[in-house]
């Protein structure tokens, strides 16, 4: 008898424990932004309000990306809903064919940029054999869970494109939550920054800007940050990169404005949550607090 009210009560704690870490589990309406810290080159992974994925970039040519994705995810999710390239640079889409083999990957999302490296071809050789959908970003939105993604750049096709510079041929997008808003600038240098202040302050600006090519001082120019006017800049970078990236004297320029940044080489994977009106980091508000 006693061995059945212990069974019966070593049940009910544990229905008891699940159904409370379910509705807590479910009961958190936040956006989640994580910057993985993946070495030299960009990653980032977003987690919509009901848990829909999706990387931004991929990383160098190695696991780490695969570590880090297995660090921020659930062990059962086996999925990244979407999958969005900046530019067809090996420390962005390095790491996707590792996460092609692990995850089922809804879409892919990248520039029509012609790109004839070898690593680059086997790559979408890659997505074709697993039949993964490739689409060519053009200027629209697209909303996922109340998540918009804006793409910005390219304005128009870059499959006639005379663009020397791959960096500057980056997809350019800005998420928006809420009042929050993220511009993610791939590897955009000077000329491509100048190119997109053509286009509106309103659909530029944001509180927080992924800061193009890792924080280099190829990028980031006082007019660009002018315009998108940020409270907080990331820099992806890996730690004593031969780069020298993020620049000192982006980072001068940063803190001369007042911007609060992080850098990955330095303080790991940032991960943000966001509510819609504020932005939080382990868990105090560093953005729309009041
Ligand atoms: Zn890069």
């Amino acid at each position: 008898m006693k061995i059945k009210e212990g069974t019966a009560a070593a049940i009910f704690i544990i229905v008891a424990a699940w159904l409370s870490f379910w509705f807590l589990y479910e009961g958190e309406q936040r956006l989640e932004v994580s910057f993985l810290d993946i070495g030299q080159g960009d990653a980032a992974l977003i987690e919509t309000p009901n848990n829909k994925t999706i990387l931004v970039d991929g990383g160098p040519p190695d696991k780490a990306v695969l570590r880090e994705l297995g660090r921020s995810l659930p062990f059962w999710q086996r999925r990244i809903d979407l999958v969005i390239l900046s530019h067809p640079h090996d420390d962005h889409f390095g790491g996707l064919t590792a996460v092609a083999e692990r995850y089922s990957i809804g879409a892919v999302i990248l520039s029509d940029f012609p790109y004839n490296t070898p690593p680059y071809q086997e790559f979408i050789v890659t997505l074709k054999n697993k039949k993964i959908p490739i689409v060519y970003a053009k200027q629209e939105d697209i909303t996922v869970d109340g998540v918009i993604f804006n793409f910005i750049f390219p304005f128009d096709s870059l499959a006639e494109s005379k663009i020397e510079n791959p960096n500057n041929a980056s997809l350019v997008f800005r998420l928006s939550y809420g009042e929050v808003d993220i511009l993610f600038t791939g590897d955009a240098e000077t000329e491509l920054e100048t190119e997109l202040l053509k286009i509106s302050k309103a659909e530029l600006s944001a509180e927080i800007l992924k800061l193009g090519h890792h924080g280099s001082d190829t990028s980031s120019t006082e007019a660009f940050l002018d315009t998108v006017n940020p409270e907080l800049a990331i820099a992806s970078a890996g730690n004593d990169n031969s780069y020298g990236h993020p620049s000192p004297r982006i980072l001068r320029r940063l803190e001369r404005r007042g911007i609060k940044s992080y850098r990955t080489d330095q303080d790991g994977t940032i991960r943000l949550k966001i509510d819609g009106r504020s932005v939080f980091k382990n868990k105090a508000c560093i953005i729309g607090c009041s």
